[in-house]
């Protein structure tokens, strides 16, 4: 429909040799044949589509006009989050392009509150996250998710927009990778459009940006991550960051920038215990209609521990074991199609569960008394044995062992280790007894 608009030479030198690669976040990717056509993309063609399609579109499109060698600006997204190549071309062809449009192309539907499992490690950060949805800009300013990979926070960000959304539809939600807010800017300076660039960013009511670690290094990229942040604090628009680590822990940031992350709430996401890891599986069984026995839940449950991503890897491995041999899901399915398709790594490694349950059986008593707070000698002994070989059989930190244990301190934890390390000294029974644990532990 362009045609009309330009001349038919320019069309077919220009236009009709370009061709769409990924629409997100109200800015579309081209890819032009060369240097020189994306030149004149920038100069000429750019700015009439643009204006062309204001009206209809209801908002000012960027247009990123690249040759094939040059780096698609938008790749940092995350491809399975982004647009298919099929809206793309609906983008071009059809007749009715706002239909591509749908509020905020960077949210994954599958990350909401409703499919989040609430368990010991992530409570707190689950509170915050509805608190700062229902009340945005309120509360915590910044919000600002710490933990492991694969424990959640990306989803809990994507939550917190789909609540917003649903609050206020006519919210403004940007989600974006720390790397995708980089290549954003630097790509606003390379095509003169910094004053876009700030308009996309500073009026929003609720900024989410992922995997702030990346920003370690990116000094330019850190300055206006700085004036962003300020515009949209002093509006009292929400803002919500994530990282594997405390800001002051990210190498190279800003002290600023690490001072500001401090005025909020920073709440870390520790592994799921083990009843949550079974809640998860149970949820995901669920979802994809799996037919999966409790105990196969927990056995998976057991080899899995710091790892929500690979823990729910594991199941859909398990299923496509069962799928490929037409069996039925059991245990001894589940062991086998983990250990053909996952070799050692996660078949050998010990975990807290399988340790309690070893100990529990050895001394006669039950996996739940280790983990509660009787404090009969029958009861402490063997706990604190339990949490002396999580401590030298496992690399689990003090806190992750006191939490499998019922939610104990660490400190607990370390006097159980400390005691148990005495206690051995000076009583050969009980060292005989850790060490035939530890040795059919071993195996
Ligand atoms: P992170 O961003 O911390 O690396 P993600 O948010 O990407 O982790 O989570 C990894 C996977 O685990 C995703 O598929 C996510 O849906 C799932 N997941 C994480 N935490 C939970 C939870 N509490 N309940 C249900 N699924 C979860
Ligand atoms: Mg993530």
């Amino acid at each position: 429909k362009f045609n009309e608009s330009f001349s038919t030479i320019t069309y077919k030198t220009w236009i009709e040799t370009a061709k769409p690669i990924q629409f997100a976040d109200k800015t579309l990717v081209v890819e032009v044949p060369s240097k020189l056509h994306r030149d004149y993309w920038t100069q000429s063609v750019t700015p009439q589509i643009v204006e062309m399609l204001q009206e209809p579109l209801g908002y000012k499109l960027t247009i990123l006009p690249k040759t094939p060698d040059e780096p698609n600006p938008l790749e940092a997204y995350d491809p399975a989050e982004s647009l298919t190549s099929e809206d793309l071309k609906d983008e071009t062809t059809s007749e009715t392009p706002s239909k591509v449009f749908v509020k905020n192309a960077q949210l994954n539907d599958r990350y909401t509150f409703d499919t989040f499992v609430v368990g010991k490690g992530n409570q707190l950060a689950h509170a915050a996250a509805l608190a700062v949805a229902e009340e945005p800009g309120v509360f915590y300013n910044p919000l600002f998710f710490y933990g492991g990979v694969g424990l959640g926070k990306t989803h809990l960000m994507h939550a917190i927009g789909h609540q917003m959304l649903e609050n206020r539809p006519n919210a403004k939600v940007k989600y974006v990778t720390s790397e995708s807010f980089a290549n954003d800017f630097i790509n606003s300076i390379q095509t003169k459009r910094q004053e876009e660039f700030r308009q996309e960013y500073r009026n929003v009511d609720l900024l989410l940006v992922d995997d702030i670690q990346f920003f370690a290094d990116k000094v330019g990229t850190q300055e206006e991550f700085f004036h962003t942040f300020n515009a949209l604090y002093d509006d009292k628009k929400q803002i919500v960051l994530s990282s594997d680590r405390l800001p002051n822990e990210i190498p190279k940031l800003q002290q600023r920038l690490v001072s500001r992350f401090k005025w909020g709430l920073s709440v870390d996401i520790t592994p799921p215990d083990f009843e949550t890891r079974i809640a998860i599986l149970r949820n995901k069984a669920k979802a994809e209609h799996l037919d999966i026995p409790n105990e196969t839940l927990s056995y998976i449950a057991g080899q899995f521990d710091s790892n929500i991503r690979e823990l729910e890897g594991a199941l859909m491995r398990v299923q496509a074991y069962s799928s490929m041999n037409h069996t039925t899901i059991t245990t001894s399915l589940a062991a086998e199609a983990l250990k053909s398709l996952n070799g050692k790594d996660h078949n050998n490694k010990l975990t807290i569960p399988t340790i309690q349950n070893k100990v529990a059986k050895y001394y006669h008593v039950t996996v739940a008394e280790l983990k509660g707070r009787k404090r009969v000698k029958a009861i402490v002994i063997p706990r604190q044995v339990a949490m002396y070989l999580s401590r030298e059989l496992t690399d689990s930190s003090l806190p992750r062992i006191g939490q499998e244990f019922g939610g104990k301190d660490h400190t607990t934890v370390i006097h159980a280790y400390e005691k148990i390390t005495e206690s051995i000294a000076n009583d050969p029974g009980l060292e005989r007894e850790v060490d035939e644990l530890k040795a059919e532990l071993q195996v």
